[in-house]
């Protein structure tokens, strides 16, 4: 078995984090990191899919709810207006393999790039 990803280990309250949404498959994290004055990161809670396109292949209704989740954080802490982000794979900046949408809202720099 590997190691749980950071994203799990937040889930199961073993190391801190601010749990900002939640419904059954997928939660809502503060990134330790923000790029923009809102920044969240939409994740389901199985770690099985490393990123969205192994995502949207194995289970399209469970990127739906993402995006859904996406949509009401950003319309619970923002004016409801976002960018989604998925890097996908290291040379696009992504470092955690455990799928998550960033989500970012508020007022965005034009070239605000995540990675
Ligand atoms: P990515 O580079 O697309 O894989 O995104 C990983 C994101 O996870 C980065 O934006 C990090 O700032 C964020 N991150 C890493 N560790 C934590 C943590 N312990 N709590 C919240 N966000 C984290």
């Amino acid at each position: 078995m590997s190691e749980p990803t950071v994203f799990t280990r937040i889930l199961n309250g073993e190391i801190p984090g601010e749990i900002v949404a939640e419904t059954d498959r997928v939660f809502a994290i503060t990134d330790i990191s923000p790029q923009a004055p809102l920044h969240v990161l939409v994740i389901p809670k199985t770690e099985q899919y490393r990123d969205v396109a192994e995502l949207a292949e194995g289970d399209p209704a469970l990127l739906a709810e993402i995006i859904a989740v996406a949509k009401r954080v950003a319309a619970e802490k923002a004016d409801g207006e976002f960018r989604l982000i998925f890097n996908t794979g290291p040379k696009a900046g992504q470092t955690v393999f455990h799928v998550h949408a960033h989500v970012l809202a508020g007022d965005l720099e034009e070239k605000s790039l995540i990675g």
